[in-house]
Formats: structure tokens, C-alpha cells, sequence
């Protein structure tokens, strides 16, 4: 076979940073559980974890005893800054031109690759090359390998995330100070945007929601030209990016200065939202299921008569990326533990009408939650501007 792959720089034994030598030795001992002789990991937040690449394109290859990344001419001296103790290996092309000779090398003959992260096409050109080469290699799929140790946060990892719910708590501030009746939808996002990069947000980790009126009875809506009036429901929500590790956060606000003419319904509904997310917070242990945690809450949106108007989960893991493991909804089958951090947000949104959600961040130690989110809530009066 020709060389379709170049070795750019060794690995000196044991010069792995603590972290990464950490995360690897763990991996290894799951690729090693799994019947593996590697796994090739390309989901951007798996691979910055295990290396510290930030690019975004290149493959890690893990064994019990390599940790290559394999990236093209754009990313390679990058790579060498960042990932000082992986294996460079500069590739051309797709998988199937360099993946086969670099597995025939090593020797690997099961190579486990995330199943959610390749896609049909790679794969299918992938097996076919494998299988006309005569390649003796296997691939087998996995799912959610790294992900499960990621929902698990080390004190490095929880001091940057609580960078970034430090910067959302400032910005909600002075969004408060700057929303008024007559800004539009848009013109809050912007200012509230501004105020987060100013103040270190790398980027933002998804698109600012600023929803008033009916707009905020969808869950994900996008801000738009609409002129926020007082006396409706103005849902925020927002995150920060710090050294790569974010933070979601959302209010409900109303811009009301005479709070009696603040609507009896949007007062009794962020009441009911409130109060089945302090259920939550009160009600969650580690060990307990994440499909029960989502029911504490639940429960109380539903004595309330609004179970219908709760469509989405409790709430899911942060990190690296904003939405990751673990998922508190209904159907999940994950379940909770220490050092877990993720976001509980239960709303109720009324098509037509409008929307509330609280969405606080929180961690559990030992064993119970610890809410990371500072910004007042207490009770939608409170919440409104005057
Ligand atoms: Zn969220």
C-alpha cells in the first residue's frame, strides 16, 4: 500500500497533560470493555474533550497505547499547538483514502466509530474500500461513549461553566435596564449579543431568543421585528461561551410599571412554572432517574391543568456543547449523579397568547442540586421593570 497518511509528530510517553492522560485512560478502558482495538471519534466537542483540538475538521484514533488526531494541511500546525501529546498524522481526502492503511498498519482489525457522527455516505464508501482492498477490519458502531464521561464535570470544567452563568446573570442585568416598551424583538437580541461578547463570550453558543407577546408561546423562536409592548410576556433566552464550555439561561419578563395591570393568567402561569421548578430543584437526587426528574416537575404544570402546554423536557446536560447528555424529559433513560450539570426550564406556552419559562443552571453534589444561575426570580412582580 502507498503511504496515504503522514506522520508529523511523535508522542513522548507520559508527556499527556493531566486532564487528557485522565479522559484517555478512561476511554480505553471502555474501548477495551467493548471488544475494540480503537475507536475513531469525529464529533467536535468528543474530540476537543480527549485532545484540546478546537479545529473543526479532524479525526481522533484511540488504542490502548496510540491517541493519534489526523487532520489536513489546514489544521496541522494548529493541531501541534493544541494537542502537543497526540500523534499529528496530516491526511488528503475522505475517510476511505487514508482510514484503511493507517488500521492495516497498526494492525487494528475492530474499529469502533460514533454512529452518530459518520454519515451513511462515508461509511458506505468506507466499507466498500475496506472490502475491495481486503482490508481485515470491522466496523463497529458505537453511541455515546464519550458523551456519558462527559456529562460528568471535572472542577476545571465547572470553574469555566460557571464563567459562562456569570456572564449570562450580568447580561440578563443590564438587559433589564435596556428592554423597554418600543425596542424591537430584534434590537434586544442585538443588545443583549453585544453585551455578551464584549464581556468574553466566545461567539454565542446558539441564537439569542427574544420573544414577546404570542411570539414567546414558541419555544424556539427567532427575534423578530415585532415592538415589545408593556404588560405582555417577554421570553429571553440566552448562553455564554467560555474557553469553549457554555451556560443557557432564560427569563420571563413583563414590562409593566403598574404590576395590578400585569394579567391575572401570565401571574398565575409563572407562578405554576416557578413553583415545578423549585419542585425540581428540591425534588432531585443523584442516583434517580432522569425521566423522574422530569415528572417532579411535570406534575405540579399538570395539576395545574396546563400539561398539555409543557412539550419539551425539564431540561439537559451542558458543557462543551449547550445540549448534551443528560437529557431530562419523559423518555430518557439517563440517569442522575454527581457532578452532573444541566439546566432545568420547564415553561408552559398557550398558542395565540404567549409563554413563560424559568431555565436556571444547576449541578448536583452531593447529591443534591446546587443552583449555579444567580438572577433573581422569585416571583413574576419582581421580575417586571419599572
Ligand atoms: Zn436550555
Amino acid at each position: 500500500m502507498s503511504t496515504s497518511y503522514q506522520l508529523c509528530q511523535s508522542r513522548s510517553a507520559g508527556a499527556c497533560p493531566p486532564l487528557t492522560l485522565n479522559r484517555l485512560q478512561k476511554l480505553r478502558s471502555i474501548i477495551a470493555e467493548k471488544g475494540l482495538d480503537a475507536l475513531l471519534v469525529s464529533q467536535p466537542e468528543n474530540r476537543r474533550y480527549l485532545s484540546g483540538f478546537t479545529g473543526s475538521s479532524g479525526w481522533l484514533l484511540i488504542s490502548d497505547n496510540r491517541a493519534i488526531l489526523a487532520t489536513d494541511f489546514r489544521y496541522v500546525e494548529q493541531a501541534k499547538e493544541e494537542t502537543p501529546d497526540f500523534e499529528i498524522t496530516q491526511i488528503k481526502g475522505a475517510l476511505d483514502s487514508w482510514l484503511p492503511e493507517l488500521a492495516f498498519d497498526l494492525k487494528w482489525h475492530k474499529l469502533g466509530f460514533e454512529a452518530n457522527f459518520v454519515s451513511y455516505h462515508s461509511y458506505h464508501r468506507l466499507s466498500e474500500t475496506i472490502k475491495s482492498k481486503q482490508v481485515n477490519l470491522e466496523l463497529v458502531p458505537t453511541t455515546d461513549l464519550i458523551e456519558h464521561l462527559r456529562s460528568i464535570k471535572e472542577p476545571q470544567e465547572l470553574a469555566l461553566i460557571i464563567k459562562a452563568v456569570e456572564l449570562t446573570d450580568a447580561a440578563f442585568e443590564q438587559a433589564k435596564s435596556l428592554i423597554h416598551p418600543g425596542i424591537t424583538e430584534r434590537e434586544a437580541a442585538w443588545e443583549i449579543e453585544k453585551y455578551l461578547r464584549q464581556y468574553g463570550s466566545e461567539g454565542i453558543p446558539f441564537e439569542i431568543i427574544v420573544a414577546s407577546g404570542p411570539n414567546s408561546a414558541l419555544p424556539h423562536a427567532k427575534p423578530t421585528e415585532r415592538i415589545i409592548c408593556s404588560g405582555e410576556p417577554v421570553l429571553i433566552d440566552m448562553g455564554a461561551r467560555i474557553s469553549g464550555y457554555c451556560s443557557d439561561f432564560s427569563r420571563t419578563l413583563c414590562l409593566e410599571k403598574d404590576l395590578k395591570a400585569v394579567s391575572c393568567q401570565l401571574s398565575a402561569i409563572y407562578d405554576i412554572v416557578l413553583k415545578a421548578q423549585l419542585a425540581a430543584m428540591e425534588g432531585i437526587k443523584s442516583g434517580m432517574d432522569a425521566a423522574q426528574a422530569d415528572r417532579l416537575a411535570r406534575a405540579v404544570i399538570e395539576q395545574a391543568g396546563y400539561g398539555d402546554a409543557f412539550g419539551h423536557g425539564l431540561g439537559h446536560g451542558v458543557g462543551l456543547a449547550v445540549h448534551e447528555s443528560p437529557t431530562l424529559g419523559p423518555n430518557s433513560s439517563d440517569s442522575l449523579a454527581d457532578g452532573m450539570v444541566f439546566t432545568l426550564e420547564p415553561g408552559i406556552y398557550i398558542n395565540g397568547w404567549g409563554g413563560v419559562r424559568i431555565e436556571d443552571m444547576v449541578i448536583i453534589e452531593k447529591g443534591r442540586v446546587r443552583v449555579l444561575t444567580r438572577s433573581e426570580k422569585d416571583s413574576f412582580q419582581q421580575s417586571a421593570i419599572h
